[in-house]
């Protein structure tokens, strides 16, 4: 273990070598990685006291392969502790660092509390003379500092002072570097802070004079609220070069990891940031923890939804940084609100979604021995082999398919982008998703009326040039005879409203093969949602399905159609239900089917078997060697699991959780070059991993 911990330092450094000698790094060079990088955080309650800690690394020393890393908090409440407190504890924390160290493990510091997440034990934390943050409405955040003013400053340069003193192999900002400051549940957009001295920094992105009433009525208006996390941006940037700074002095090598979720109103400055973090030079180390809450098991799809968040995250990051630890979070860490089972599978997800290991955040918080928690460490060690050969086989390459449309800058708006919801009925179709947009991969896009809002006609004729699956709402957006006009690229409109008893009908149609005749019906008069009957504007759109009440008589010829515009681009507009609900054998087979059309065969893959199935696919390695994970979301097995994959290859591995290799040969290849290959089975709750080499 020892020697391997070493081994993964040394091939990062060699990578960041390589980076200053090829740059820019295309997408084919990403780095290979030997294994994941598996960190367990630790609560102050634990370490601090003498037996707990002696417990803590006899656990991890009876299961050596559970974790590179022990990683410590300072403290378990979320308000800032006193300076001499933290120095306090950072002499200990020392002792504790050596220790790590002597059973082979690296050891490092999470910072809970840099700003401060939200009021909490306020008796014991920080005095009220440190200047606090502000909401917008003039509240005071008692829980987090503001960042911008020099008390503050000369603290953060006094405490990373002392921790980087303590001798750990790296320092993790947490996510409190954030805004919101858990005060704000009115849902108006944040800042990391309004106090007086803030406003004036604010104040200069502007050409009028402006206060928190003038920010406050101006709130719907996108500049403003760009300009308002811009100055967040810059005030992360700000810290960030002086927490580089600071720690560098001490310790030139030393990685910087900051933890992040995805919070559009912080400016989503990722790239940024990183490259604070990694120094004046770009030389140095910056690790990543992308975050989201997935708390407890009670609603799995969460998970999921989750990965979908990371993956959007990791998507915005250099290729320099390549440690991307993902959050796994059990807060409050009772041990029954998420199994072990469940805990290690997220790790996968999250692997797949585009991390390269996991920070487990899964221990109690409490001072109470550790005994009950040993079958979660044996279990996070027995998965650890799936996790370094996932990680080896999908390095940093870029998840690749189909890509619903968002980007960073989308909290600027008040009809934000679902692309949430947009992405989790598409990935459990066994539809891969991609989190960015890559002109050389991506032509098959998921688009929402609240991204076309916010476009040029320039632009959206653009989007409507590739496969566009969409609803009617965007639709009738891009036809708005006022703004875009745009009804030669989408061949349809509205064509009257059905609000009671519809029932989808699946027509006779190349696409819908031999499932014509089959019925799918969400109950309108339970889920009240209207059915878009849609009225073929251009000659060439063809029906998918048509609508028809409980007595079978059409209501609506066309309810999903499908077009091939004059620019090449292939639409399909679906008026019933259209972003949920793909659980039947009809219509996910439907739904695939639409999405090969739509990309002209050009996805580069699909799982083809009736199943909830969460698929994701990473960009190719220059040999042409790609790999991809399948995660049966389903308390079934799933036998004989069709992947088609669109390639040359005859044969693909297939890795099951235990990472046991069969090797599968394709079964059939059509003319449009996708080969079948045949899973023998998907064990429920279970990932595989397939690699294509
Ligand atoms: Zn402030």
């Amino acid at each position: 273990m020892i020697f391997s911990k070493k081994l993964i330092t040394l091939y990062f450094s060699l990578f960041l070598g390589l980076l200053s000698s090829v740059s820019p790094l295309a997408s084919q060079e990403t780095p290979r990685l030997e294994q994941a990088s598996i960190s367990f955080r630790i609560g102050h309650n634990i370490w601090s006291n003498d037996a707990r800690f002696t417990q803590l690394l006899e656990l991890f020393d009876k299961y050596p392969d559970a974790t590179d890393e022990i990683t410590f908090f300072t403290q378990g409440t979320h308000t800032p502790i006193t300076d001499e407190e933290l120095e306090r504890r950072c002499v200990l924390l020392k002792q504790r660092i050596d220790e790590v160290h002597a059973h082979g493990y690296r050891a490092g510091i999470n910072i809970l509390c840099t700003m401060g997440h939200h009021p909490e034990d306020l008796p014991h934390s920080i005095g009220s003379e440190i200047p606090r943050a502000q909401t917008l409405d003039g509240r005071i955040a008692e829980g987090t500092l503001c960042p911008n003013n020099e008390i503050f400053r000369q603290r953060i340069r006094r405490i990373y002072t002392a921790m980087a003193n303590a001798n750990p192999d790296y320092i993790w900002v947490d996510d409190d570097v954030r805004t919101g400051h858990m005060l704000d549940s009115s849902g108006t957009p944040g800042s990391v802070c309004f106090c007086d001295n803030c406003m004036k920094i604010l104040a200069q992105k502007f050409d009028v004079e402006i206060d928190r009433d003038y920010l406050t009525s101006h709130m719907s208006d996108p500049i403003v609220l760009a300009k308002i996390h811009e100055f967040t941006s810059d005030s992360y940037d700000k810290l960030f070069a002086l927490i580089e700074e600071t720690i560098r002095k001490i310790s030139p090598d030393m990685p910087i990891g900051f933890m992040t979720g995805e919070r559009y109103d912080e400016g989503y400055d990722f790239e940024r940031w990183a490259k604070t973090l990694m120094g004046p030079n770009g030389d140095k180390e910056a690790y990543w923890r992308p975050g989201g809450g997935f708390y407890e098991q009670s609603y799995m799809n969460g998970l999921f939804g989750k990965s979908h968040e990371i993956g959007r995250q990791v998507s915005l990051l250099p290729p320099e940084v390549v440690v991307i630890q993902s959050e796994i979070e059990n807060f409050p860490y009772q041990l029954l609100m998420k199994s072990a089972n469940v805990t290690t599978l997220e790790a996968v997800s999250h692997i797949a979604a585009g991390c390269t290991g996991a920070a487990f955040n899964v221990l109690t918080n409490n001072n109470e021995p550790l005994d009950e928690y040993e079958n979660m460490i044996a279990k996070v060690a027995e998965r650890r082999p799936f996790f370094d050969l996932a990680v080896q086989k999908l390095g940093r390459n870029p998840n690749i398919g189909v890509f619903p449309l968002w980007e960073k800058t989308d909290g600027s708006y008040q009809n934000r982008t679902p692309v949430q919801a947009l992405t989790s009925c598409f990935s459990e179709t066994g539809v891969p998703i991609a989190y960015k947009f890559l002109p050389d991969q991506t032509n098959v896009v998921l688009l929402s009326r609240a991204y076309l809002s916010h476009k040029t006609p320039e632009e959206i004729k653009k989007v409507f040039q590739m496969g566009v699956y969409t609803d009617l709402d965007a639709v009738n957006l891009a036809n708005d005879p006022a703004t875009y006009a745009l009804n030669d690229l989408t061949g349809m409109e509205y064509g009257g409203e059905i609000h009671v008893d519809g029932i989808e009908k699946i027509e006779e149609h190349p696409l819908n093969g031999s499932f014509a005749g089959r019925t799918r019906d969400l109950r309108q008069s339970f889920w009240r949602e209207p059915i878009y009957s849609l009225k073929k504007t251009r000659p060439n759109v063809e029906t998918l399905s048509s609508c028809v009440n409980y007595g079978g008589d059409q209501t609506a010829e066309t309810i999903v159609g499908i077009f091939e515009n004059p620019l090449g681009g292939r639409i399909c507009v679906n008026g019933y239900y259209p972003w949920g609900n793909f659980y039947n054998y009809s219509k996910q087979s439907q739904i695939r089917a639409i999405i090969r059309w739509l990309s002209r065969d050009r996805l580069p893959g699909y799982v083809d078997s009736f199943a909830k199935i969460n698929f994701w696919l990473r960009a190719p390695n220059a040999d042409g060697s790609f790999a991809g994970v399948a995660i049966n979301s389903n308390y079934d097995p799933v036998e004989k699991v069709a992947i088609m994959l669109k390639t040359d290859k005859d044969s693909i591995d297939v890795y099951d959780y235990s990472c046991q290799k069969t090797t599968v040969k394709a079964s059939y290849s059509d003319e449009a070059g996708y080969r079948r290959f045949i899973v023998p089975e998907i064990k429920p709750w279970e990932p595989v991993l397939f690699v294509c080499e």
